[in-house]
């Protein structure tokens, strides 16, 4: 029998100082809950949710930018399903189709692309919700409707770039569990940099081994007091990453700034579409005033995602607010972590 003692054995033999730490994406607080782990961690290894699931970080007004084009432009909203649930401020796009609005549930932009093509008497919008892992495929999008000369196609963005934000969240935790898919496409670099600015984490997948292993890493190294950048995930994150993906959002793409909510605007933390693309670019092409939103004042997942409260705190939680119910975006999206306790009726 081997000595070596497996990632489970190390995490749970810490005996170091209390440490926290964020896993930033929902699919990881829901594959946690999933396989148990947090019941296996001693009482000194805290782990708390993070800002990881874009649609949670989408601030309301965003939907309600996407409903204002729906009824008041008439546009062909089209959209991954997640999207149609969120409250807005007076309704979510759910509502809004109840009002005959006309929303469409799509699986990739390309998709969008295609349906307004074989569509041109409606105008298609598609919202373009994610992190680096997903904007490639909008920037396809966007590049293909242009060659094809497709005009009734367009996206209202809400994309957004996470290194800002962990310098942002530096200090919520002692070491963060980086995004798998993400660090797919920006590789290691952007961890290093981290690194040299006093913030720790490992890269971590999505299996039981996968995050115990990235916990096991991360009690080996905090006892140092250095910070650290490791990759636990080396099957699918490559020191480069995929250069590929980032040169087609730099070539479709501008960093702005961008609301988080419950973290507020970060600077170039957000990205729109470049001049060029000015013909794809939804508040452009329908003259789009500025709107402003009004979160559901009793929801708390502003202060969910910055891992202030356990989505329990919350004094919604579980009575008016559930997944068939829901009032906030962190109970809406599948990556959600309000959904996450809810489903694991913690
Ligand atoms: S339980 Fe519902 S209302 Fe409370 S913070 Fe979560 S999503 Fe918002």
């Amino acid at each position: 029998m081997s000595a070596e003692k497996t990632a489970a054995e190390i995490v749970q033999a810490y005996d170091g100082r209390p440490i926290r730490v964020m896993e930033v994406c929902g699919t990881h607080t829901h594959a946690i809950f999933e396989h148990g782990i947090r019941n296996m961690l001693p009482d000194n290894i805290q782990l708390i949710s993070g800002p990881g699931c874009p649609v949670c970080v989408t601030e309301t007004g965003f939907i309600d930018e996407a409903v204002w084009l729906a009824l008041e432009k008439n546009v062909t909203i089209t959209t991954f399903g997640d999207l149609v649930r969120i409250p807005g401020t007076e309704m979510s796009l759910a509502g809004a189709r109840a009002k005959g609005a006309k929303i469409r549930i799509v699986y990739s932009p390309l998709d969008a692309v295609n349906y307004a093509s074989e569509h041109p008497e409606t105008n298609v919008v598609f919202l373009s919700v994610g992190f680096e892992t997903t904007v490639p495929a909008a920037c396809l999008a966007v590049k293909r409707a242009m060659e094809l000369g497709i005009r009734n196609f367009s996206l209202l963005t809400a994309n957004k770039t996470m290194d800002r934000a962990y310098r942002v969240l530096k200090g919520s935790a002692d070491a963060f569990l980086y995004p798998g898919h993400v660090s797919a496409v920006t590789g290691m670099k952007i961890y290093e940099e981290l690194k040299n600015e006093g913030i720790s984490g490992v890269v971590c997948g999505f299996t039981a081994g996968e995050i115990l292993t990235a916990l096991a890493m991360i009690v080996k190294k905090i006892g140092s007091g250095e910070p650290f950048a490791e990759n636990a995930y080396t099957r699918v994150v490559t020191e480069e990453g995929m250069p590929i993906g980032r040169k087609l959002i730099e070539e479709i793409m501008e960093p702005c700034e961008a609301a988080w909510r419950g973290i507020g605007v970060i600077e170039g933390s957000g990205l729109k579409l470049r001049e060029k693309y000015a013909a794809c670019d939804a508040r452009l092409v329908y003259d789009m005033p500025e709107i402003q939103g009004r979160p559901n004042p009793a929801c708390r997942c502003g202060d969910v995602l910055m891992g202030r409260i356990k989505p329990y705190e919350c004094p919604l939680f579980g009575k008016v607010c559930t997944t068939e119910h829901p009032v906030g975006a962190c109970m809406v999206s599948s990556e959600g972590t309000c959904s996450a306790y809810y489903k694991y009726n913690i």
